[in-house]
């Protein structure tokens, strides 16, 4: 088993560290500096990198961390990515500190984004965060559909380890989509207290994430009413996720 921990970068990203028997691996390292700080203060060696996409606050730090400890580098193999040594294109199966993890295809923010799953624990970068989604730079809403939809039919109890720490603001804008939601209420006060806190919100279980995340319940009839309300032309799921999407990009 890995144990998980989140190292905090930039202004809300998380990068994600397993660590198993004294070695580590990181997941989307935009920033080299607190991975190599993190990594010293525990003893690590790093030998492992997994990519999500091209996006630098995803893979910045990539070339910095291969310099110091000459890790693989597993990324998506159509996208530009600094010191890719393992491209991927989703399907696949790769060792990460001798342990078996799922490589998934999530296309939709970018064209290549992967995801990765292992023991329970599901790494997603920008595609699915807690009470929300990435937006759709590259992909069509079709793809990000397609994507949501692979991820919510993983197990309920998944662990999501979403790359920001955005579930605060996009709670507001699921309640505005379902404001019915008694779950999303609940949810609402377990983060404002977390957030209080100065704690983490993610993970989130996929579980919760199906109950009050507007962008996994495009077939629930509240969030089909506020899609037709945004614009939706129909109440297919496509077409209530693109116009529930577009609201939130101006919201
Ligand atoms: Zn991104």
């Amino acid at each position: 088993m890995f144990e998980i921990l989140p190292i905090p970068a930039f202004k809300d990203n998380y990068i994600w560290l397993l660590v198993r028997d004294g070695r580590a691996a990181v997941v989307d390292p935009g920033d080299p500096a607190p991975v190599i700080e993190c990594l010293e203060a525990l003893g690590l060696q790093l030998e492992s990198i997994l990519v999500t996409h091209h996006h630098a606050d995803h893979q910045g730090g990539v070339a910095a961390l291969v310099q110091r400890w000459q890790a693989e580098v597993f990324a998506p193999y159509i996208e530009s990515i600094t010191g890719c040594t393992q491209p991927l294109s989703g399907g696949e199966t790769i060792m990460v500190l001798d342990q078996p993890v799922s490589v998934l295809a999530v296309p939709g923010h970018t064209l290549g984004h992967l995801a990765y799953f292992a023991q329970g624990a599901l790494f997603c970068g920008d595609t699915l965060f807690g009470a929300g989604c990435g937006r759709l730079f590259e992909g069509t809403p079709a793809q990000m559909s397609a994507s949501l939809m692979q991820l919510a039919a993983l197990p309920d109890d998944t662990l999501v380890y979403c790359a920001h720490e955005y579930t605060e603001a996009n709670l507001r804008f699921s309640l505005a989509v379902e404001p019915g939601n008694q779950r999303l209420h609940e949810r609402i006060k377990r983060v404002e207290r977390l957030r209080d806190s100065e704690l983490a919100s993610v993970p989130s279980t996929l579980a919760e994430e199906k109950a009050t995340n507007p962008f996994l319940r495009c077939r629930e009839p509240d969030v089909i009413a506020a899609a037709i309300e945004h614009g939706a032309p129909d109440i297919s799921p496509v077409a209530v996720f693109a116009a529930i999407r577009q609201w939130r990009n101006a919201f």
